[in-house]
């Protein structure tokens, strides 16, 4: 039997295709709480799963309820799926790529003293399963095998295709009630703050970015200035949320955001591979160095060789020249 882990409301579509490509009875487990009104909305989010769950080829579902469980605390999640894997010994356990199940998949594999294989585009069943990793933020593939009593695995998102799985009549649920110290809940979410609105990364046109060639937080307004007028958003390199220039949600690259838009505009940004992975998705990419070997410089649609508290200022003065 293989375990999906299930973090949402929805089953991931990847993760259940590659799950049913496996050749083995598909369940399905999911986190919920005990603690008052809460489990009253897990209640119903789980009849809706089932539901869902049973048009896609899946006849159990597994509810681990706990007080504790309620929101989001990763190391009270991880820690009560390795007491369901010790408990129901599945041979495998699948769980979307994304920052929720890496960290709960990464907690629950540490518990378990298992194994866990990130990031997977392809999975072979038989023993050892091999696998096909995406590695380096996408940039290459890795070839795998993976040995373990019960494989742990992410699938990267967008991995497999949508199967059509056979309908089962219905999906039952079973509980299965961990035993978590309270200290467990140390790592949770208490708050959500809400975006600042208007323009992200994620759909800005243009993005303004920054390295560590703009020096300092305040040489950020220059870029801000810039980025409004050209209707964008401002990035950064993690160099510059090291410093605590920019907060993190600005950070482009392997550990921040990916970004795509039309013209992104690298700032004092040497273009080092985990920062490369981020941006390489712009349609077009100007970058301002001082260095004309710098990798950003050699890789960009176009450059500017000069400083840039010289060029900015000169394309802010241009720009606004041409528009009054
Ligand atoms: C596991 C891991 C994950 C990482 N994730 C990320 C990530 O998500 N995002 C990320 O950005 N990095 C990431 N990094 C760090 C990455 O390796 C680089 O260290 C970082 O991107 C370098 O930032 P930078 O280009 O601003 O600084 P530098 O590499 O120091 O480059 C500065 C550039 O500015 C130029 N310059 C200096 N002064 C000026 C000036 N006055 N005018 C114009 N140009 C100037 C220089 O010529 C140079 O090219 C990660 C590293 C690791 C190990």
């Amino acid at each position: 039997m293989l375990l999906t882990l299930i973090d949402g409301q929805e089953p991931a579509p990847n993760v259940l295709a590659l799950a049913h490509s496996l050749d083995l009875p598909v369940e399905a487990v999911l986190h919920v709480t005990s603690d008052g009104a809460d489990a009253d909305d897990a209640d119903d989010v789980a009849g809706h799963l089932t539901d869902e769950l049973a048009k896609q080829g899946v006849a159990t579902l597994h509810l681990i309820r706990h007080e504790l469980l309620a929101g989001y605390a990763p190391e009270a999640f991880g820690e009560a799926l390795a007491q369901l894997v010790a408990h129901l010994r599945p041979a495998a356990v699948l769980a979307a790529g994304t920052d929720r199940g890496t960290e709960i998949m990464a907690h629950a594999a540490a518990r378990a003293r298992l194994p866990l294989a990130t990031n997977c585009v392809a999975v072979t069943g038989g023993d050892p399963w091999l696998l096909t990793r995406a590695r380096g933020g996408g940039m290459l593939l890795e070839e795998a095998e993976l040995t373990a009593p019960v494989k742990l695995a992410t699938v990267a998102q967008g991995a497999a295709a949508p199967a059509d799985a056979q309908a089962v009549d219905n999906c039952a649920v079973r509980e299965f009630v961990p035993e978590l110290l309270p200290e467990l809940a140390r790592t949770r979410v208490v708050e959500r703050t809400a975006g600042r609105g208007g323009i992200t990364l994620a759909t800005a046109p243009v993005i303004v970015s920054g390295g560590r060639g703009v020096g300092s937080a305040e040489g950020y307004a220059v870029l801000e200035e810039l980025a409004a007028l050209l209707g964008g958003a401002v990035g950064c390199s993690r160099v510059a949320t090291n410093n605590g220039w920019r907060p993190h949600s600005d950070q482009v690259g392997l550990t921040g955001t990916k970004v795509a838009p039309d013209l992104y505009i690298a700032c004092g940004i040497s273009g080092a591979t985990q920062h490369w992975v981020g941006c390489t998705d712009s349609k077009a990419i100007l970058a301002v160095n001082t260095d004309p070997e710098a990798p950003m410089v050699a890789r960009a649609t176009y450059a500017v060789i000069g400083d840039v508290h010289e060029v900015l200022p000169a394309v802010v003065a241009e720009i606004r020249a041409r528009s009054s």
